[in-house]
């Protein structure tokens, strides 16, 4: 099957309809993806079909539990090369996306493939630097309605990275493996502190693959406190 017939049936199996527009976005964004990865190492991934799979379709899984009416803020933390932020936004143009990455080429690989993909640059907002720093910046504390995240931190150390950019009444979402309940159990301490709470922990069948995914749905049921998120470096030394 080509990677295009992959990523529409199987967005269909997620329960999107994807555009002609949408799915020629999304493959040309696999190729400049490819093209720049020969040059910075953005992926480990390089095969179109296993592309479509582990990044695309991995990211639209999120809308099985993120609903989203379209204007919505929403943060990607440790966004690496777009996913699943910039994914969601080319198929949700409207919303009002923030990507952050502490690594500054992929900020830059991001800034240029959003550029070339002819997407909205005044709702794509590109930030270079560490979750910890920005959480306690004021443009950006508790004004997202969701943080989303992948494969950035266990629970505990992500959850300190999330949970402040997250509005009261909001949510943080993690896109989790086979680790995941073990992961929300040992988070416990951690969201009680942030001011998050679990309130749902979803399978999710990918399709065409195997792999055990979840996503954790943590709610924000209290503001988070000034001392969260600790200085860079410390959530993880010392988690919560
Ligand atoms: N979310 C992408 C994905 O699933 O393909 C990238 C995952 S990659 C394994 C983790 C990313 O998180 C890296 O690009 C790294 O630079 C970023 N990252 C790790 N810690 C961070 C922090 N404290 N603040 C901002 N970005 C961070």
């Amino acid at each position: 099957m080509s990677a295009k017939n992959k990523l529409k049936t199987g967005a269909q199996e997620l329960g999107l309809d994807l555009s002609k527009e949408q799915l020629d976005i999304l493959l040309e964004y696999m190729d400049i993806l490819r093209e720049w990865n020969q040059k910075i190492n953005l992926t480990a991934i390089d095969d179109p079909e296993e592309i479509v799979v582990k990044h695309f379709l991995d990211s639209l899984s999120l809308l099985q539990t993120l609903d989203l009416s379209g204007e919505e803020r929403v943060i990607d933390i440790g966004t690496g090369a777009g996913f699943p932020g910039l994914v969601l936004k080319i198929i949700y143009p409207n919303l009002r996306l923030t990507l952050l990455d502490s690594v500054k080429k992929k900020v830059n690989f991001l800034r240029q493939a959003a550029y070339q993909l002819d997407l909205d640059l005044d709702t794509i907002e590109f930030l270079h630097g560490r979750a910890e720093d920005l959480g306690r910046n004021r443009q950006h504390r508790e004004q997202y309605d969701y943080a989303i995240a992948r494969a950035v931190a266990y629970l505990n150390i992500l959850s300190e990275y999330a949970l402040p950019f997250v509005k009261e009444g909001g949510q943080f979402i993690a896109q989790k493996g086979e680790n995941a309940k073990k992961e929300v159990v040992d988070s416990q301490v951690a969201l009680e502190k942030l001011g998050g709470e679990t309130i749902n922990l979803a399978p999710v069948d990918l399709p065409y693959n195997d792999d055990d995914r979840y996503l954790i749905v943590i709610e924000k049921i209290m503001a988070t406190t000034s001392q969260y998120p600790r200085r860079a470096g410390t959530p993880k030394k010392k988690p919560l």
